[in-house]
């Protein structure tokens, strides 16, 4: 018998709860030894000692930290099946290789083993709800086989559909687009949708024609802007200009902006999706959040793409708050001060992982741990790591002590995915036989010298200078001259 039957309800005992209810930037509180009971798909009650309804299924969170489960406002779920394939690439590359070169080989199989193990990635590590920026979209058949997938695991996913290999006002504007919207954009609470597409700055403004399917389908847009290279202050001015700049717009990355584009998002109310890992390693700019925390705007985490980057947002705060207190300390320096108190803390980063993301979405039945809220929930808890104790801070232990391995348990509108660190009702294996022959069709389609180079791309030659400080020789020269 499943103790995790459908419809039973669900206490966590006596965790440390962190409900995430403050209004933006309160997300301080904390509630030691606290009950959460789950009844049905909602948080239905959190508090001390709670009485127990009698077929209820009890959870020991005691010494583990009960918080909202993560969300992710920004993955392209189908570039899962390629895990750690570009960890040397830079956004160039990453460009050459999935826009103008391979990412075409992609059947819809492979959009489905990409988004399924993307899907089971994100739950393993607490990460509940997923935006899948599912910008690999060549046919309808492909976006099929990515609802397909999302909807194979249960999670809670935003399909934002998106097709590289087209202009946007071209693929919005298909009929098989919009019959795809008919047949599957049907009002399931577990599947969102969005549009996902870019502007580019040119004054003609041709994406014009798919902000306008947006707004007639009630499409909220999610758009990479301010990306060094590719999108930056023209986009945001023409999309401004042309009033497509609403509260249900996401910006992701918003580096390489200047202070009038951050205007503009806050002054129309949107959020910014910040993938920290991404922007250090990749080149689209500086992590902006040390920049927009002072315009008030919305920010929310995203880990971009598993081609390079890790899948949870354990790394995503961390990396956030490394990089936002970095350049906190170097602006400072440059002004011969010092920084004598960070401006970034580790509650605000659990903020953005968690209800930052449900603001984003527009989902305010999401993101905190109150009655009445959807039951999207995980359990911090490994008794068996050194690294579980002592639980002085709690929010310091979510950003920079836990790791995906410490995740317990997690639930999903009402549902126990996980437990005792064990997913389940998941086919592991069936989802690895589909990513081994996504990537055992794409290496042969590529051939082994194009794979081999892709993954290895080349390392410029250095120039080691000379050192003009060698002590010897400077003597020796100098004994010479004399
Ligand atoms: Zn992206």
């Amino acid at each position: 018998m499943n103790d995790f039957e459908a419809g039973r309800p669900v206490m966590l005992r006596g965790g440390t709860v962190l409900p995430m209810d403050g209004r933006q930037g309160e997300g301080r509180r904390v509630l030691p030894r606290t009950d959460v009971l789950v009844t049905g798909d909602r948080i239905a009650a959190v508090g001390p000692e709670l009485p127990a309804p009698p077929d209820a299924v009890e959870i020991d969170a005691s010494g583990g930290i009960v918080m909202p489960g993560m969300i992710d406002t920004h993955r392209h779920m189908w570039q899962t099946a390629l895990r750690g394939y570009g960890a040397d690439w830079t956004l160039t590359q990453y460009f050459v290789w999935f826009y103008l070169e391979h990412g075409k080989l992609f059947r819809p199989e492979d959009v489905h083993a990409g988004n399924t193990l993307a899907a089971i990635e994100a739950l393993d590590a607490g990460v509940t709800t997923v935006v899948d920026w599912s910008h690999g979209l060549q046919t309808v058949d492909h976006a099929d086989a990515a609802a397909d997938a999302l909807q194979s695991v249960p999670g809670r996913y935003v399909l934002a559909y998106g097709n590289i290999q087209q202009s946007p006002a071209e693929w919005t504007a298909a009929p098989e687009f919009r019959d795809f919207v008919r047949r599957r954009v049907t009002g399931d609470d577990l599947l969102g949708f969005q549009l996902a597409f870019d502007v580019l700055g040119d004054p003609a403004f041709p994406e014009k024609p798919a902000f306008e399917a947006a707004r007639e389908l009630g499409a909220a847009v999610t758009t990479h802007a301010g990306v060094w290279g590719a999108t930056g202050d023209d986009g945001i001015k023409l999309m401004y200009e042309h009033g497509f700049m609403t509260p249900g717009t996401i910006y992701v990355h918003a580096a390489s902006l200047s202070a009038d584009s951050y205007h503009r998002i806050a002054a129309t109310g949107g959020s910014i999706s910040v993938s920290t890992e991404s922007e250090q390693s990749a080149g689209q700019g500086y992590p902006p959040t040390w920049a927009v925390r002072a315009h008030g705007i919305p920010v929310s985490l995203s880990m971009d793409t598993s081609v390079w980057w890790s899948g949870d947002l354990f790394s995503a705060m961390r990396a956030t708050l490394g990089a936002d207190r970095s350049r906190e300390h170097l602006e400072a320096h440059a002004k011969g001060e010092t920084v004598t108190h960070c401006g970034l803390r580790a509650d605000q980063v659990v903020e953005w992982a968690t209800r930052g993301g449900a603001r984003a979405l527009g989902r305010d039945d999401l993101g905190s741990v109150e009655p009445g809220k959807k039951a999207d929930l995980v359990l911090i808890k490994n008794d068996l790591s050194p690294v579980s104790f002592p639980l002085l801070n709690p929010f310091g232990q979510v950003a920079f002590q836990a790791q995906r391995g410490d995740v317990h348990t997690v639930l999903v509108d009402g549902r126990v995915v996980k437990h005792e660190h064990r997913l389940l009702g998941i086919d592991l294996a069936a989802a690895r036989r589909e990513v081994e022959a996504t990537v055992e069709y794409l290496r042969s389609e590529m051939g082994e010298e194009a794979w081999e180079q892709g993954m290895n791309p080349d390392v410029p030659a250095t120039k080691i200078l000379d050192n003009p400080y060698t002590y010897t020789d400077y003597r020796s020269d100098s004994t010479h001259r004399l």
